[in-house]
Parts: C-alpha cells; structure tokens; sequence
C-alpha cells in the first residue's frame, strides 16, 4: 500500500493543542506531591527543544521538500527565553526532574546556549544533587564549541553519526558538511571532558547498514558508545515505512559476525537504550572496548518505565514523542508573569497523572488495524521537540 507523506504547514502539524484554564480553576487542583502517571511513571527527564530549525536535512527527520525555507518555522518571538525555560526548569525539578536533555532541531543553532546551561548548572535536584544537563547535537559546531559548552557547566554530549562514509553521510544529511568535521567534535568532547560520549546511530534499510560495522569498528576502538535506534514514524513528514526499519536484533546479529558481545544491565530505570558490551579473547568484558546500545522503540518498546516530558521552543509540553496534543502553556510564561509557580506546577502534574501513553507500545497493532487511520493521524514532528 502507499504511505501517503501528509505535509500540513500548520503548527507542528499537531492538530491538538490545549489551551491552559482558567487559573482560578487551579486554587482547586490538589497539590502536586509524589507525581506519578496511572502507569506509576514519575517525571524524571525533561527534554528541552531549544529551536525548531537545523543546519541539515536529514531525510528521516527534516526532508527538504517539506522544510523548505518557507516553511512555518517559530518566529523569533515566539521562542522562550532562557529566563522562561529556567523558571520552568525550576518548577519541574520540583516535579521530580533529575536529568535535562536540551535538543532541537539543531541545539548547537540556538545564540548563547552557554549562557543557559551557565544557569541550569546552577540548579540542584530536589535532593540537592546536580542535574544531569545533556546535549544532543548533529556534532557540526561542536568542534568550535565543546570547550565553551563544558565550562559553562555541560555535563555530557551525545552526537547523531549514521555513518562514516563521506558519501553516505552527506547523502543521509542532505547536506555538504564532511563527515570529518563531526568527527572533529567528538574528538573534541572527549578531550574536554563531555564523556563518556554517545553517538546515535539511526538505521534506515537500504541506506546505511552497510556502516554498522565501519562505525561499530571505529568507535570501539576508541571506547566510546554507539547507540543504533531504529527508524521511528515521529510525525508525519518523513514518509516510515516499515519495511525501512531495521530491527535491533538483525543489527546485534551483524555485530556477532564480528565479535563476541555480551548484554550489560542497565544504568537506572526507564534507561532507553539496551546495553552490550565487547567481551575480549580472554572471555572477559573488555573495559577499553566501549559498548553499543539499541533503542528499539519499533520492535521492542520500552513504555513501560518511560519518564520523559518534553518542551517545545514556544512553550508546549509533549507527554510523549509521538504526541497528537500538546499543552500550551506558553503564555503563563511571559515576562511579569500574573500566575504563581505553585499553580503553573499543578496543572503540569494534573496533566502528567492523566497521561496514559503507551504509542510504541500499541504501534503495530493500530497499523496492523487501521492502516489509514494510523497513517494520517498528526504527530508532532521531530524537529520541534528532539529525541
Ligand atoms: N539535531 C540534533 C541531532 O541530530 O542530534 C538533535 C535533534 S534530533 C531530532 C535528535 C535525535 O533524533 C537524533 O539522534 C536523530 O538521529 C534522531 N531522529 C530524528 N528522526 C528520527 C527518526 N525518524 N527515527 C529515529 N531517530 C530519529
Ligand atoms: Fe537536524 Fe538532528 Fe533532524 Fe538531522 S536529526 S535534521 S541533524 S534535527
Ligand atoms: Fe514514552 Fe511515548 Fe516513547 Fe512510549 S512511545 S516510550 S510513552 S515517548
């Protein structure tokens, strides 16, 4: 069957965007204390999009005939100022928020990003240890920017990396930059000391399988960690198919054609990506080896522990990656701000102890299901709220 592409230039193509109440509706909410969804899932990683505009045009994301220059992008005015987001901030870690991702479209893109991270290093958890601020980036200005970005308080830095072959990599990128440059930056990171460095590697079949082991080569020997994720449907531009996933268990057999790998618990609850590492001739874990990881969100969801709340340049909150509805709460944000914290903190846990998201979950039941349905249904787009 075709996939249709639905291109809609409307705001975020998320057709559902929910107005705040009024706020004496507020007065009446109960007060936000341990916040947990029916699900029993807390409020732990808050994702923040910075800007919906990047400097590559990465096909699975932002494919260029659909975010073309006249495309809707957020004006300038509309994006929240780093005060707005680190009063947010605040009001999250009230929430139970220990680790804060800042993403985009391209973060690295957003003028001063230092000075907010100058100001989130700052804050502390409720139980007074510091936030855990990462950053995920295409790794282009990375190079030039990494020293500033760690003194500035940057705890770690993922970089997107889908293959090491010039060709591939521009061809994936839709763009001229040469794969060196992003290697450049992690190189970089790494001296700076914004490890231990995630690459994240998307694999699209029949475009890049054939680097999983160039790059699984590559950054074991300097062991770093390679994350592969498999090709999502997030939004509605990007044209998934199915039959371009590629799942993670036919990538973890392509990696044991070459070496032995054993799987690694994980680092906490609701950690995304499954965790193998290298074992070397003795039989034993190599510890110089790095690891891969999967992130198996088509084949493998991992819904159950998901405590991820995201944040869109202007102000609307996602309660999951696939979001059909966002809450807007963007103009309880501007400056002399007639509503307290307090009540701003309430409506966000009311709306998180209502979220019943499980989409990966259901995924290939609802297609299987309701193939039309489940091909027109708006999804907010990658590009406005990250991974
Ligand atoms: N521009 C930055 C970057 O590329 O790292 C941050 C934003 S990007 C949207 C965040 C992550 O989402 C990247 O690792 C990217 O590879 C991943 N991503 C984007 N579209 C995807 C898709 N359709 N399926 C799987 N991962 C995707
Ligand atoms: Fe840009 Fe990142 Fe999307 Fe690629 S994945 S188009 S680098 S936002
Ligand atoms: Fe979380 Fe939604 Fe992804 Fe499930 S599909 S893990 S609920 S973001």
């Amino acid at each position: 069957m075709p996939q249709p592409i639905l291109v809609r230039n409307q705001k975020y193509f998320a057709p559902n965007v929910i107005l705040p109440p009024k706020i004496d509706l507020l007065e009446h909410y109960p007060s936000p204390e341990n916040v947990h969804d029916p699900l029993k899932r807390p409020i732990r990683d808050l994702r923040i999009s910075l800007i919906d505009r990047c400097n590559f045009r990465c096909r699975y994301c932002m494919p260029k005939e659909v975010f073309t220059p006249a495309y809707n992008y957020l004006a300038s005015d509309k994006i929240l100022s780093f005060n707005q987001i680190i009063r947010l901030c605040k009001i999250f870690i009230g929430l139970g928020v220990q680790k804060i991702r800042l993403t985009g479209g391209e973060p690295l893109l957003r003028k001063g990003i230092e000075e907010l991270i100058d100001q989130l290093a700052k804050l502390s958890t409720q139980s007074g240890k510091a936030l855990d601020i990462t950053l995920t980036t295409n790794g282009s200005l990375l190079a030039k920017m990494a020293k500033s970005l760690k003194s500035a308080g940057l705890t770690r830095v993922t970089v997107s990396l889908d293959a090491l072959d010039n060709t591939s990599f521009q061809s994936i990128t839709d763009s001229h930059y040469p794969v060196e440059r992003i290697l450049e930056g992690i190189h970089q990171a790494q001296a700076e000391g914004l490890g231990p460095i995630k690459i994240n590697m998307v694999v699209k079949r029949g475009t890049n399988e054939d680097q999983i082991i160039p790059m699984a080569n590559y950054f074991r020997q300097r062991g770093m960690i390679l994350r592969f994720i498999e090709f999502m449907d997030v939004g509605n531009s990007n044209g998934w198919n199915i039959s371009q996933v590629v799942p993670s268990r036919e990538i973890l057999a392509t990696l044991q054609t070459h070496w032995v790998l054993k799987p690694l618990d994980a680092h906490y609850v609701g950690e995304t990506a499954k965790r193998w590492g290298y074992v070397n001739a003795e039989g034993n874990l190599d510890p110089l080896a790095g690891e891969v990881g999967f992130i198996s969100s088509i084949t493998e969801a991992f819904c159950d522990d998901c405590n991820r709340i995201r944040l869109s340049p202007d102000g609307v909150l996602y309660l999951c990656l696939f979001a059909s509805t966002g809450y807007d709460i963007s103009e309880w944000l501007q400056p002399n701000p007639t509503i307290g914290d307090d009540l701003i903190s309430k409506y966000i846990a009311h709306i998180w102890q209502q979220r019943l998201d499980q989409y990966s979950k259901t995924r290939i039941n609802a297609l299987k299901q309701h193939p039309i349905e489940f091909f027109q249904k708006p999804k907010i787009e990658m590009s406005s709220i990250g991974g």
